[in-house]
């Protein structure tokens, strides 16, 4: 990159500062352009379309370069930083037209993926969390923190192992994650699969003037990962971080526990076919007003609560606002007239805020007091107590913006007309001088008018000239001799000045500069009083972002007639009546969805689900978990009566997804997540398990559901919800005590299938198979040939006696003929086969190659359809 030729002094400086910041794309400010040089250059260059020129072009070695004018900069930072860049914005610090020589340039500030403030990257209703992983010696585990830069929330914890800190960055959505030391190999893989950009901060910058903001944390590792995230933030941002709340500790244990396959599983925020939020839970209870609101909802989505005190409290709000439903209208108006007010402390924290924000700051405070009054009536028994403590008025704040900031205050805070008449005397003065001003110059424009009797005689302005008099071509006969100085001369118009003219223009110029200037830092210091009461409007913001989830809780609760759960902490009874899958019913609509019960008391903790594809097994699985979150969230819940223990965590297994992070196979993951549920889950957790056992050969997938239904109910009896083809297993419920089967009902009429989707008592009969793939649409022909195929083999019952054989035992397939040779062998079904098979009597040829062929089959590798058709095969040679 250094050239050979001598470096010109200003590149001299360019490459001092990109030595800084060798990972980001430093915008080098010349002029009225962002410059990019050398490698910086080429890169940006192809990602944003610009144009690649470069600077000392007729050098041996030109150096590459290509730029941005900076008034559209953002747009293009945007992009970068959307593709998971950095970009360094370095300005001119001195002012160019009174400097001698070189301009001083500094990089004032660091734009992130993790810290951005501004552009598309911003969703209103979404955070973008910067976290922070610290590790140190031989400590155990990891701090972690995190931190929204736009709303000031600051949080931290300690975690243990990497799959947690995977499971916080997936559930946060950062995109940008520091880091003090060499991660192992395994996060970092896993981190940039997420597209997780990773940055380094090794020094602590010890900051005293923000230590409060850790001085909550004991635990030493969260304490030094928050420290570390402020550091990172001050040396990126280079400004005020007043806005930042002190840090809390957390703990992800204090909440239910859902890792991300379950999130993903449950399509909660992001629909698995879209990767959008419609269709989701988060889409169908999100009827929040304001941005806050959104964005808290997301967070209670993401951690549900397990404390029944807690969860008691936002019902009993949520019930209070269900029952009352004109305050509920009431409230709805009043809030969709609140601005972000988290986001708008940020901004004026950092200094970017102008006069319209605010206004609308003005505005957001002055729907409280009516909330207040609305919560107050509602008030019965203290429910609204504490959040109405939070719901704070402010009328410091309100009063001054309202006598200091204009109403139709523009969008530049430098241009004037941001303050209001009477406000400060010394602006009033100016202004009257202005407006005075204004006036003489409308009575000397009518006096000259008069004096040389031309109509159209016009007093004017613009920014190169000042005022002057202008008199069109066909007059300028009129004009008395010597009595203007001519200015200029245009195709159509004269333009004269007078020495009045100038002396006045001089005042009225002076008067609105002066003005503007002052205007400015009446405004800076209106901004630096309401930064006195960051905190108490971000205490603000929170209630107001509470009631807002409260409100969107009862809308929805109220629109699709959902009922108040009874919570019981420490038992393990479970009646959900008439449930529903709530975003389904909302889909297909209330009238079409067939409502299902979900029993499982005390002694039940495994409901064996059997029933044909498509019929509904895992919406009933889903729907119950749906409930779960939605009633420890604090919502109501779609069923008609629902009682339930309060969950520490979700595990699922549902649909075939391959591995986001991992890349792995369907049935790796399919065992990474059961092995995940049988290794973590408690008595208290719920295990959800859609046709585990799928992904593999059929024995080794029926041996394995049936060990690990086994497996928990011999030592997790956690409540498990598991639906499998494997009709075989459902034998189980004679052995296990705690198992109940169920199935869902289809009936055929005319020869076509029709699913029920309603759960039924016991094991279904049959699997459909073969109506499903009519349904999916196959050729006839195949049709007509599985069904002859199948009613074989139901005929001769082999595969499926072998199978419960496999079931009921071990799996000692090859075995089954071995036995067969035995003497003392009892089985009425196998003697049958044997002489079938005439295995004792003399044998033809083709018979021996018949069982020959049979013995070396190899069933653990075949799929059932493999086996039916080797079968029929057999069976066709021996009957020919
Ligand atoms: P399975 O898991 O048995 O293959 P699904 O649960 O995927 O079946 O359900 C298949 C389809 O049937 C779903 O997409 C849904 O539209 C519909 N469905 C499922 N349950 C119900 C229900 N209770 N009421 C109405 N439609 C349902």
């Amino acid at each position: 990159m250094p050239q050979k030729t001598k470096n010109t002094p200003m590149m001299e400086q360019y490459l001092g500062i990109k030595a800084q910041y060798p990972d980001a794309f430093l915008f080098y400010r010349l002029g009225d352009f962002y410059e990019l040089f050398y490698e910086d250059a080429e890169k940006a260059a192809q990602i944003l379309e610009l144009t690649l020129t470069s600077r000392n072009r007729n050098a041996d070695d030109p150096i590459p370069m290509c730029g941005v004018p900076h008034h559209a900069a953002q747009g293009y930072i945007d992009v970068l930083i959307e593709k998971g860049f950095k970009v360094a914005i370095c300005e001119q610090v001195e002012d160019p037209k009174t400097t001698k020589g070189m301009v001083k340039r500094e990089v004032v500030q660091l734009v992130t993926p993790g810290t951005v403030l501004q552009g598309k990257e911003l969703d209103a209703k979404e955070n973008n969390y910067l976290t922070a992983l610290y590790h140190e010696g031989e400590q155990a585990g990891y701090g972690f923190a995190y931190a929204d830069l736009s709303t000031g929330e600051l949080k931290a914890s300690h975690l243990f192992d990497s799959d947690s800190v995977i499971n916080e960055c997936t559930s946060l959505q950062t995109k940008e994650i520091v880091v003090n030391f060499d991660l192992p190999a395994e996060l970092i893989q896993k981190l940039e699969q997420l597209s997780i950009l990773i940055s380094r901060q090794d020094l602590m910058t010890p900051n005293a003037e923000l230590s409060y903001l850790t001085a909550n944390l004991s635990d030493t590792l969260a304490s030094q990962a928050a420290g570390n995230l402020i550091a990172y933030l001050s040396e990126t941002q280079k400004r005020h971080l007043g806005h930042l709340q002190q840090a809390i500790a957390y703990e992800p244990s204090h909440f239910l526990k859902m890792d991300y396959y379950s999130k993903y599983n449950l399509e909660l925020a992001k629909s698995i076919r879209t990767g959008e939020k419609k269709g989701t839970l988060l889409w169908l209870l999100d009827e929040t007003q304001t941005a806050m609101g959104g964005r808290l909802l997301k967070q209670w989505l993401d951690r549900p609560l397990i404390q029944g005190n807690l969860i008691h409290e936002r019902q009993n709000m949520v019930e209070s606002l269900l029952n009352a439903y004109f305050e509920r209208l009431e409230i709805k108006e009043n809030l969709k007239k609140v601005y972000d007010l988290e986001r708008l402390v940020g901004r004026i924290s950092f200094g970017n805020v102008n006069g319209r924000d605010l206004l609308q700051l003005k505005q957001s405070l002055s729907q409280i007091p009516q909330l207040r009054q609305t919560l107050e009536g509602l008030n019965t028994e203290g429910i609204w107590e504490e959040l109405l403590m939070d719901l704070a008025l402010l009328p410091e704040v309100s009063d001054l913006i309202s006598c200091a900031i204009n109403e139709e205050a523009p969008l530049s805070i430098t241009e004037g007309n941001l303050i209001c008449d009477g406000y400060h005397e010394q602006l009033d003065t100016y202004r009257d001088a202005m407006r005075n001003g204004k006036q003489w110059l409308a009575e000397l424009e009518a006096k000259e008018r008069e004096a040389t009797g031309i109509k159209t005689l016009k007093i004017k302005f613009n920014r190169v000239f000042g005022y002057f008099i202008e008199i069109t071509k066909s007059n300028l006969g009129e004009i008395p001799e010597g009595r203007y100085e001519r200015k200029q001369t245009l195709a159509n118009a004269e333009r004269y000045v007078t020495p009045e003219l100038k002396e006045m223009e001089t005042l009225i110029l002076e008067a609105e500069e002066k003005s503007q200037e002052l205007e400015y830092h009446l405004f800076l210091a209106v901004r630096e009083e309401i930064k006195q009461h960051i905190s108490h409007l971000q205490q603000l913001a929170g209630a107001v972002a509470t009631l807002d989830v409260l409100q969107s809780f009862a809308m929805v609760s109220e629109t699709y007639n959902y009922v108040r759960p009874t919570m019981t902490p420490n038992q393990h009874h479970l009646e959900i009546v008439d449930g529903r899958h709530p975003v389904v019913e909302k889909v297909v609509g209330h009238q079409e969805y067939v409502p299902n019960t979900v029993m499982m008391p005390d002694a039940v903790d495994i409901l064996l689900i059997t029933g044909p594809n498509m019929s509904g097994k895992s919406t009933y699985m889903r729907q119950l978990a749906l409930i779960v979150v939605m009633a420890q969230m604090g919502c109501f819940v779609p069923a008609e009566k629902a009682i339930l223990p309060i969950f520490d965590q979700i595990f699922t297994r549902i649909g075939a997804s391959d591995d986001l992070i991992s890349g792995q196979s369907t049935f790796m993951v399919e065992m990474m997540e059961a092995n995940q549920a049988l290794r973590h889950a408690t008595v208290n957790s719920l295990i959800l398990f859609d046709e585990l056992g799928r992904g593999t050969a059929t024995y080794d997938g029926m041996a394995l559901a049936q060990a690990i239904i086994e497996y928990i109910h011999q030592h997790v009896r956690a409540k498990t919800l598991f639906s499998t083809h494997y009709h075989e297993i459902t034998v189980l419920e004679q052995t296990l005590d705690g198992l109940k089967n169920c199935h869902v009902g289809a009936v055929e009429q005319d020869g076509e299938v029709v699913f029920l989707h309603k759960m039924m008592d016991g094991p279904a009969d049959k699997s459909y198979g073969v109506h499903v793939a009519r349904l999916a649409g196959l050729p006839d022909e195949l049709l007509t040939r599985a069904s002859v195929i199948l009613a074989h083999l139901e005929q001769q019952q082999v595969a499926a006696d072998l199978a419960k054989e496999v079931v009921a035992e071990e799996v000692k397939s090859v075995d089954v003929f071995k036995q067969s040779n035995s003497e003392d062998h009892q089985s009425n079904d196998e003697q049958i086969e044997i002489s079938q098979l005439n295995l004792f009597g003399d044998i033809t040829e083709v018979e021996q190659s018949v069982i020959d062929s049979l013995k070396q089959l190899n069933l653990l590798t075949m799929n059932p359809m493999e086996a039916m058709t080797k079968l029929y095969d057999l069976q066709q040679k021996l009957t020919d």
